[in-house]
């Protein structure tokens, strides 16, 4: 069979507008460079949105892959099968966590979070102990309980009534935390680095407060460590540096390297609560995710992994402080290894998409965290000559945008 041709303008006709990509499409990706339908090359500071950690193509898990995919697709969770078992193996002893659920996306593991935070509560404290406390932009998903745990009203606007009983509380904020938290709170809800919220990092100080008062009220800690996890901010996941170990923490996005996968992560104490017949997925836990999985923790999981992401953040940020030496549209530059938000100056807040889309125009793939943060979520083994010649181009697109807009 011939396949039939297709470009940019097929996706106005037959796809739901939810989405509005960029006016070119990809067609092959290998490392840090993308090639679109008309051969032009592309570095990629996107990442897939913090996905494909190891970059487009990397021979080891195209392997697995292919190797998975001659023995085992699919078996639903009425059997279980050996990448599964050796994943959650990997992952429990890399971490805090001593009990593993797979399913196939990040709003999946935080609709598993959330339910289990509610059913421990439940078992353990009674109904009525079901609050949860998440903070304002924060972002967890687009199912109907995790925009409702989600910080960003726009989300959930015009999909009501959302699920009752949760909160949202300005975030690093110690005193409003300590105001809120109750006997009738089940669990308090953070990412450790608010991504899609705007690269704002959590203060050390807040975290360990929520840690101390969830003890206190007898709360669970959730940190969706979707975006943070799996190497990006330069260990396995982001609590490990902040010196505070949640009850759940919530997996996906790079966890798979592109292939869709999430996981939930926790303690034989909350775990027995989520008992036989609770919670599944058809596919959560399919062997193709998680063999590949097994391969992108392998990789990711080494001494000189986690500390090149430090070092590439250091060419990140010396590269972005000699492009706004020369423009000075930058007012701050946040997040933690290779996950890079810069914060344009009130001039250009708003037009964040506008550097996006001039960036894409000069070859460079990059991201925004909302109107007025540009972000970047590289593969974490990007070579350093990209991240050079990605940053020229954005010098480049940088000098569009203002001679544009002058
Ligand atoms: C991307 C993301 C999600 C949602 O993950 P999906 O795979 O799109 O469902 C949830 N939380 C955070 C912090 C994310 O960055």
């Amino acid at each position: 069979m011939t396949k039939q041709s297709v470009d940019r303008a097929v996706f106005d006709n037959v796809m739901v507008p939810n989405y509005n990509p960029q006016q070119m499409v990809p067609v092959r990706g290998r490392g840090s460079r993308i090639w679109d339908q008309d051969e032009n090359e592309y570095i990629d500071f996107a990442g897939g949105i913090a996905v494909t950690a190891l970059g487009h193509s990397h021979p080891a898990l195209v392997n697995t892959l292919k190797e998975q995919a001659e023995n085992l697709w699919h078996l639903s969770n009425v059997f279980t099968n050996e990448p599964a078992l050796r994943l959650a193996q990997k992952l429990t002893a890399a971490t805090f966590a001593d009990k593993v659920f797979f399913c196939n996306s990040g709003g999946e593991a935080n609709e598993a979070a959330f339910k289990l935070a509610r059913k421990y509560s439940y078992d353990n404290f009674g109904p009525q102990k079901h609050e949860i406390i998440s903070f304002e932009q924060s972002f967890h998903g687009r199912s109907l309980f995790t925009v409702s745990v989600g910080g960003q009203k726009k989300y959930r606007e015009g999909f009501e009534p959302v699920p009752a009983g949760i909160t949202h509380l300005p975030f690093n904020d110690i005193e409003a935390l300590k105001a809120a938290i109750s006997e009738r709170t089940c669990a308090v809800v953070m990412e450790p680095i608010q991504g899609e919220g705007g690269i704002i990092n959590a203060d050390p100080a807040f975290v360990k407060a929520a840690r101390e008062l969830c003890d206190e009220h007898n709360a669970l800690l959730v940190f969706d460590e979707i975006q943070t996890g799996v190497g990006r901010t330069g260990s396995l996941y982001a609590y490990q540096q902040l010196g505070v170990t949640p009850d759940i923490l919530t997996t996906a996005k790079a966890l798979g390297g592109g292939f869709p996968i999430g996981a939930m992560l926790t303690t034989d104490k909350c775990a027995v609560s989520l008992n036989f017949g609770t919670h599944g997925s058809t596919y959560g836990g399919n062997p193709l995710a998680c063999a590949v999985a097994e391969v992108v923790i392998d990789h990711i999981n080494q001494p000189e992994l986690l500390e090149g992401v430090s070092a590439k953040r250091k060419l990140f940020v010396d590269g972005l402080e000699a492009i706004n030496a020369k423009y000075g549209i930058f007012q701050d530059t946040r997040g933690l290894g290779l996950l890079i938000g810069v914060e344009l100056i009130e001039k250009w807040q708003g037009k964040a998409a506008l550097f996006m889309a001039a960036a894409r125009e000069q070859g460079l793939m990059m991201l925004v965290a909302g109107p007025k943060v540009l972000r970047m979520a590289p593969s974490l083994i990007i070579p350093d000559q990209d991240i050079v010649l990605g940053l020229e181009k954005l010098d480049a697109a940088i000098a569009q945008v203002l001679a544009s807009e002058a």
